[in-house]
C-alpha cells in the first residue's frame, strides 16, 4: 500500500473553499428566498413580471452595497431583473469614471494656464519694451 499520495493539505483547502462557498450560497439564498416572500416578483426598474420559470432572473439588489446588511423589514433590498441590476451597477461605475478624468482635465487646466498666460506675457512685454 503506497503511503505517499497527493498532499492531505490541497484537499483541506478544498474542503475548506467549498465550506465557505457553500454558507455564502446559503446566505444569498437566504436573503433572496426572504426578499421574495416579501415583495412582489416584479423589477424595480423595468417593472417586469417574473413567475416561477422565469424567477431566476429576478435577483436581489442591496441599496446600501452591503450584502452583510440584511435587515428582516427588507428596506435594504429592491428586486430587480439581472438586466436591470446590471445597468445599476455599472451606471455606478460610469459614474466614477466620469468624475475620474473630468476632476483630472479640470487640474491640468488649472495648472496649464498660468504657464500659457505667463508666455503671452513676456512676449507681449518684450514688443512692447522694444
Ligand atoms: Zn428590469
Ligand atoms: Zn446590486
Amino acid at each position: 500500500m503506497p503511503t505517499k499520495r497527493g498532499p492531505p493539505d490541497s484537499a483541506r483547502l478544498d474542503r475548506v473553499v467549498a465550506e465557505a462557498r457553500r454558507s455564502r450560497d446559503e446566505r444569498e439564498k437566504t436573503y433572496r428566498e426572504r426578499a421574495l416572500k416579501l415583495f412582489p416578483w416584479i423589477c424595480g426598474r423595468c417593472a417586469r413580471e417574473f413567475d416561477r420559470s422565469t424567477v431566476q432572473q429576478l435577483t436581489v439588489h442591496h441599496k446600501d452595497h452591503n450584502h452583510d446588511n440584511n435587515p428582516a423589514g427588507g428596506s435594504n433590498w429592491e428586486l430587480l431583473c439581472v438586466y436591470c441590476h446590471d445597468n445599476e451597477h455599472s451606471r455606478e461605475l460610469e459614474a466614477a469614471a466620469r468624475d475620474g478624468p473630468s476632476a483630472a482635465d479640470a487640474t491640468a487646466a488649472a495648472t496649464h494656464r498660468p504657464f500659457s498666460d505667463l508666455a503671452e506675457r513676456l512676449k507681449g512685454g518684450g514688443r512692447r519694451d522694444a
